[in-house]
C-alpha cells in the first residue's frame, strides 16, 4: 500500500467516524486509532464508537433552525452520523433524539465492516511523522497527546467546563404526579413533565443553591459554556432564572389542575424501549447523593432511580482562528488536520460536520484534486468552517451552529413571519448549494 494513499484518523468519536467514513468513500485507506476499550475518558462509558456522552438529543429537526439545517446538509452530503441518527430516532417533539446504543452500534458496525478502514485499538501519544493525519480526540484529550498538541499549537490552552445531565429509569418516575405532553402540543406526548407549584419550586430552588458540589479540577464559573450551563450555576443567577430556562412552564397544561404549572421539568426519552429518561437541561456538578436529594424534591422524582448521575468535565479546544484554515488543516503544518469539538465547534452535529469537512479535504488532497467550488458561508457547514478559521475572531469561544454566522439573505423580510421566511430562504439557498456540491463530489467517489 502506498502510504500517500492512506490517511490516519485519531479518535473514533463523532468527528473521527465521520471523517473516516468520508475518506473511505473516496477509496482511500484509513488507519483509525481509538483508545477505547483500552482506556476511556471519564465521560465515555461504552466500548462503541461515536458515543454520545450526555444528552441523546441532536437538537432541532426543522431546517428553519440552523442545527436542523446543518443536519439536512449532512444528510445530503452522505453523512454516516446522520444515517445512524435517522435509523436510531426516538420520539422527541420538534427535536431529533436517538437511542444512544442503537446510534453508536450502527456506526461501529459500519466502521468495523468497512474494508478500507483499519482500526487500531491504542492510545496515541504522538502523531505519525509522515502522511496526512486528522486529530479528532475530542474535548477530553489528555495525557501525552494533549502535551504534544500544546507544543504543536504554541501552548495556548483554551478550555471551558461542560456538564452532563442525569438519566433516570422510567419505571421509577411517579406518573401519579408527572404527566405526558409536548410543549405547545408539538410532537404528541413525547415528554414526561414534572410540574411544580410555587411552594415546591421555591423549596427546590433554595435546596439547589445551597447543595454540595463535587470538586472539579481547575473549575471556574467564568469558563462555563452558556449553552450547557449547570443547573446550579443557572439558579445562582436569580430565583426565577430557571423558570425562563429548563423549568419554563409555557405551552404545558397540568391535566390535574387544567392550568399551566408554576414551573415544570421535562424528561426526554433516552432509548427506544423508553425505559430511560434524561432530565432536560439538568446538567450538574452536584455530588451524587445531593442530586438524589435535591432533584428528588421535584414532584414525580421522589423515588427516581439514577441510571447515570450528572457530571462535569473540563473541555479543551485549540485557538483555531490562529491555527487552522477553512479545510481544518493547520496553516503551518498543512498535513495535520483537526476535527471535532477540539477545534472549538460545539455539539454533536457540529463535531460530525467538522469531521466531514476535514475528511473530505484530506481525501481530496491525497487524490490531488482541487475543486473550483466550495461549501461557503451560505451553508451552515461552510459557515462553521469559516468561523473557526477566521483570524479576525479575537476572543475565540466554542460555537454552536447558528444563523448569525451564515451569510445573510439579500432582500428584506417583513411582517409577522419575517424571521421564519428569512430562515426558510437561507435553507433553500443552502440546500441548492449542497445538492450541487454533493453531485460534484459523488462523481469523484468510488
Ligand atoms: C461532559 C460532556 C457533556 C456533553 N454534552 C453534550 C450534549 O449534551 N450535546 C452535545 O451536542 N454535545 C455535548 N458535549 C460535547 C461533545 O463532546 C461533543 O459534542 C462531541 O462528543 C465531540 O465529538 P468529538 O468527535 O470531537 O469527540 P468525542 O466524541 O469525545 O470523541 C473522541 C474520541 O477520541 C478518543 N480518544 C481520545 N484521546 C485519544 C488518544 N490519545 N488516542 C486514541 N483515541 C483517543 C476517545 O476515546 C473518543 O472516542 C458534551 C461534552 C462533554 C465532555
Amino acid at each position: 500500500m502506498n502510504e500517500n494513499r492512506k490517511i490516519t484518523v485519531i479518535g473514533a468519536g463523532l468527528a473521527g467516524c465521520e471523517a473516516a467514513s468520508v475518506i473511505a468513500s473516496f477509496g482511500i485507506e484509513v488507519d483509525l486509532y481509538e483508545m477505547k476499550p483500552v482506556r476511556k475518558s471519564p465521560a465515555h462509558k461504552s466500548d462503541m464508537f461515536a458515543e454520545l456522552v450526555c444528552s441523546n438529543s441532536l437538537r432541532a429537526a426543522s431546517i428553519t433552525n440552523a442545527v436542523g439545517l446543518l443536519k439536512e446538509e449532512l444528510r445530503r452530503l452522505g453523512s454516516l452520523i446522520m444515517e445512524a441518527a435517522d435509523k436510531a430516532e426516538v420520539p422527541a417533539g420538534g427535536a431529533l433524539a436517538v437511542d444512544r446504543d442503537e446510534f453508536s452500534g450502527f456506526i461501529t458496525d459500519k466502521i468495523r465492516n468497512n474494508p478500507l478502514i483499519h482500526i487500531i485499538s491504542e492510545e496515541v501519544q504522538t502523531i505519525p511523522e509522515n502522511g496526512l493525519v486528522i486529530i479528532a480526540t475530542g474535548p477530553l484529550t489528555d495525557g501525552a497527546l494533549y502535551d504534544y498538541i500544546m507544543r504543536l499549537t504554541g501552548n495556548r490552552d483554551l478550555h471551558f467546563f461542560d456538564a452532563a445531565a442525569p438519566i433516570v429509569s422510567a419505571e421509577s418516575i411517579d406518573m401519579n404526579k408527572a404527566f405526558r405532553q409536548s410543549r405547545y402540543g408539538k410532537g404528541g406526548n413525547d415528554y414526561i413533565n414534572c410540574p411544580m407549584n410555587e411552594k415546591e419550586y421555591k423549596a427546590f430552588y433554595n435546596a439547589l443553591i445551597t447543595a454540595e458540589k463535587a470538586s472539579v479540577h481547575g473549575f471556574d464559573k467564568i469558563n462555563v459554556f452558556e449553552g450547557c450551563m449547570p443547573i446550579e450555576v443557572m439558579a445562582s443567577r436569580g430565583e426565577d432564572t430557571m423558570r425562563f430556562g429548563p423549568l419554563k412552564p409555557v405551552g404545558l397544561t397540568d391535566p390535574r389542575t387544567g392550568k399551566e404549572p408554576y414551573a415544570c421539568l421535562q424528561l426526554r426519552q433516552d432509548d427506544r424501549a423508553s425505559s430511560m429518561y434524561n432530565l432536560v437541561g439538568f446538567q450538574t456538578r452536584l455530588k451524587f447523593p445531593e442530586q438524589k436529594r435535591v432533584f428528588g424534591m421535584i414532584p414525580g422524582l421522589e423515588n427516581a432511580e439514577y441510571l447515570r448521575y450528572g457530571v462535569m468535565h473540563r473541555n479543551t479546544y485549540i485557538d483555531s482562528p490562529r491555527l487552522l484554515g477553512p479545510d481544518y488543516s493547520m496553516r503551518e503544518h498543512p498535513d495535520i488536520y483537526f476535527a471535532g469539538q477540539i477545534t472549538g465547534v460545539e455539539g454533536y452535529i457540529e463535531s460530525a460536520a467538522s469531521g466531514f469537512m476535514a475528511g473530505l479535504y484530506a481525501a481530496l488532497k491525497v487524490l490531488g484534486i482541487s475543486l473550483d467550488t466550495e461549501l461557503d458561508d451560505r451553508t451552515v457547514i461552510g459557515a462553521m468552517a469559516r468561523y473557526v478559521s477566521d483570524p479576525s475572531v479575537t476572543k475565540f469561544v466554542p460555537m454552536n451552529a447558528n444563523f448569525g454566522i451564515v451569510a445573510q439573505m439579500p432582500g428584506r423580510f417583513k411582517g409577522k413571519t419575517a424571521k421564519q421566511d428569512k430562515n426558510s430562504a437561507i435553507a433553500e439557498r443552502s440546500l441548492a448549494i449542497v445538492d450541487e456540491f454533493s453531485g460534484i463530489i459523488s462523481k469523484i467517489k468510488i
